[in-house]
C-alpha cells in the first residue's frame, strides 16, 4: 500500500508539472492492471511526459497508441503464461490444502469431518462398494438400480428412486479412489496477482490422494475398462480391420494426430500380448512400410496419449481465461479511449458533412448565396468527406478480420461450457472440437493446436 501512495503522488506531481520523464524498472512494477497502466501511460502523454521502462527500454513516449496496446499486451501475456506455468501438472498438490470442494448433499461415502476434510461414512460406502463391485460382476447398471431400490436404500440426496445416471456417475467418480477435481483460482489480476475464486467459469484441474478412498484404484481401473467395453460392444457391430477410411470417422485422434518425422498419420492397433488386449497408435506409414521410410517415429500408448491429451486441454483452458480477462481489460481502455475512430463515429460525422454540403449547393443553386463566398467550406468540407470515406473503407475492410478472433474465442467459451468444466476424461467429442492437430515431435513429446491457433507443447508420460 505504499508503493500504491508513491504511484498517486507520483502520479500527482506530474499533472502539477514536476516532472518531465517518469523512470521505472519494468512495466510490471508500474500500475496494479493493465487497465490502470495504459490509463495512466496516456494521462501522462497528454501531459507530454513520457514513461522510460528500464527493462524493456522503451519510452512511451516513442510510441503511439497501436505500439502501446501491443507492449502492454505482450507484456502482460508473457506474465500470464509464466503464472499458468507454475500451475503444471507436477505441482498440483500444492493446490489441494483447502481448495477442494466437496458437496456432501449430493456425495454418497463421505461427510466432512471435524478438521473440515472429508471421512469416510461406513454406511454410505457400503453402498459405493456394492455398486462397484456389482458393476464388475456384471450387472447392467438399470438392475444395480432397482436391486437398491428393492432393499429401501436411499441416495445421497436422500430420494429412494435411483436414476441410471447416478449410478453411473458413482462408477466414474474419481473422488472414490481419492481424488479430486481442483476448483482451481486464477488469476484476474495480472498486475498483482489478485486471484479469484473459481466459480465453476473455468475448468478445474485433477489432483491426485486428496482425501481417503472407497474404492482401490485397481478396482476402479477394471470398472472404467467394463464401462468402455460395454459401450464398445453396443456400438462396434460391424468393423473391418482394414479399412483405414472406417477408423478414421471412429476415432478423433486418426484425424489429427500426425507423425512429426513423415507426415503421415498415426493409427490406432490392438495387441493382445498377454492375453489382454492393448491398444497403441503408431505412423501408418510405418505400419505399411517399415522403417525404410520412417525410422524413428514412436508408438504410444493410447492411454498415455489421451492423458496427454487431458492435461493440455486444462491448460489451455487456464490460459483461455487469463487470455479472456486480458482481452476484455484491453478492449475497454480502447473503447473508452477513441471513440472517433470507430465505424459509427465516422458514419455520423461523414452524414453531418454530407448534410452540409447539401444544404450549401442548395443554397448556390437557389442563387441565395453566392458561390465565391463559401468557395473555402466547399474545399474543406470536400477534402474532410474524402478523408472520412477512406478512413470508412478502410475499418469497414478491416472489420471481419478484427472480429474474427472474437467470433472463435466466443465458439471456444461456448465449448467449454459445454463441456461441464471438469476435464478429467478423455474424450473423442470433446477433441475433434478442441483440436486442429497434434504433431508427434519425438517420443516425450507433442504439439498440440487448439482451433483458437494456440498451441502446447505436452509431455507424455510413458
Ligand atoms: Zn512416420
Amino acid at each position: 500500500m505504499k508503493k500504491r501512495k508513491e504511484f498517486l503522488k507520483l502520479i500527482a506531481d506530474c499533472k502539477k508539472g514536476k516532472v518531465d520523464l517518469v523512470i521505472t524498472k519494468s512495466v510490471t512494477r508500474f500500475a496494479r492492471n493493465t487497465v490502470e497502466g495504459l490509463q495512466t501511460v496516456r494521462q501522462l502523454k497528454n501531459l507530454g511526459i513520457g514513461i522510460y521502462f528500464e527493462k524493456e527500454n522503451v519510452n512511451t513516449l516513442n510510441m503511439d497508441n497501436e505500439m502501446l496496446l501491443t507492449f502492454f499486451f505482450t507484456q502482460a501475456q508473457a506474465e500470464c503464461e509464466s503464472l499458468s506455468g507454475n500451475v503444471k501438472w507436477g505441482h498440483r498438490k500444492n493446490f489441494q490444502d483447502g481448495k477442494v470442494y466437496y458437496h456432501y448433499d449430493s456425495f454418497l461415502g463421505y461427510r466432512k469431518g471435524e478438521d473440515g476434510q472429508p471421512v469416510i461414512d461406513e454406511e454410505q460406502a457400503k453402498i459405493v462398494r456394492r455398486i462397484y463391485s456389482q458393476y464388475l460382476m456384471g450387472y447392467s447398471v438399470r438392475k444395480i438400480c432397482t436391486g437398491l431400490e428393492g432393499d429401501g436404500i436411499r441416495t445421497a440426496r436422500g430420494t429412494s428412486e435411483w436414476h441410471d445416471s447416478t449410478v453411473q456417475g458413482i462408477l466414474r467418480n474419481e473422488k472414490y479412489i481419492g481424488d479430486a477435481i481442483l476448483q482451481k483460482t486464477y488469476v484476474a489480476d495480472l498486475f498483482n496477482h489478485q486471484t479469484k475464486k473459481n466459480m465453476g467459469e473455468l475448468p478445474k484441474y485433477y489432483v491426485h490422494d486428496c482425501h481417503p478412498a472407497i474404492i482401490d484404484r485397481a478396482t476402479f481401473q477394471k470398472v472404467q475398462e467394463e464401462i468402455a467395453r460395454r459401450a464398445g460392444k453396443r456400438k462396434t457391430s460391424s468393423r473391418a480391420k482394414t479399412e483405414l477410411g472406417k477408423y478414421s470417422s471412429k476415432y478423433a485422434l486418426s484425424e489429427i494426430l500426425i507423425c512429426g518425422e513423415c507426415g503421415s498419420p498415426y493409427r490406432r492397433q490392438t495387441y493382445m500380448p498377454k492375453g489382454e488386449k492393448i491398444y497403441v497408435w503408431r505412423c501408418l506409414n510405418r505400419m505399411e512400410n517399415g522403417k525404410r521410410i520412417c525410422k524413428n517415429s514412436p508408438t504410444f500408448k493410447e492411454d498415455a496419449l489421451h492423458n496427454a491429451i487431458v492435461v493440455a486441454m486444462n491448460e489451455m483452458f487456464s490460459q483461455q481465461a487469463a487470455r479472456d480477462v486480458l482481452r476484455e481489460s484491453i478492449t475497454a481502455v480502447l473503447a473508452a479511449a477513441q471513440p472517433e475512430m470507430s465505424l459509427p463515429a465516422v458514419k455520423s460525422k461523414l452524414a453531418a458533412l454530407e448534410a452540409r454540403y447539401k444544404d450549401l449547393l442548395d443554397l448556390v443553386i437557389a442563387d441565395s448565396a453566392r458561390y465565391e463566398d463559401f468557395e473555402d467550406e466547399f474545399r474543406t468540407t470536400n477534402e474532410k468527406m474524402a478523408g472520412l470515406r477512406s478512413l470508412q473503407t478502410k475499418l469497414e475492410l478491416e472489420q471481419p478480420s478484427a472480429s474474427e478472433p472474437d467470433r472463435r474465442m466466443e465458439q471456444i467459451a461456448s465449448t467449454i461450457e459445454q463441456t461441464d468444466a471438469s476435464i478429467t476424461d478423455y474424450d473423442d467429442i470433446r477433441t475433434r472440437q478442441l483440436i486442429s492437430t497434434i504433431k508427434v515431435l519425438d517420443k516425450e513429446t507433442l504439439l498440440i493446436r487448439f482451433k483458437d491457433g494456440m498451441e502446447i507443447t505436452q509431455h507424455i508420460e510413458k
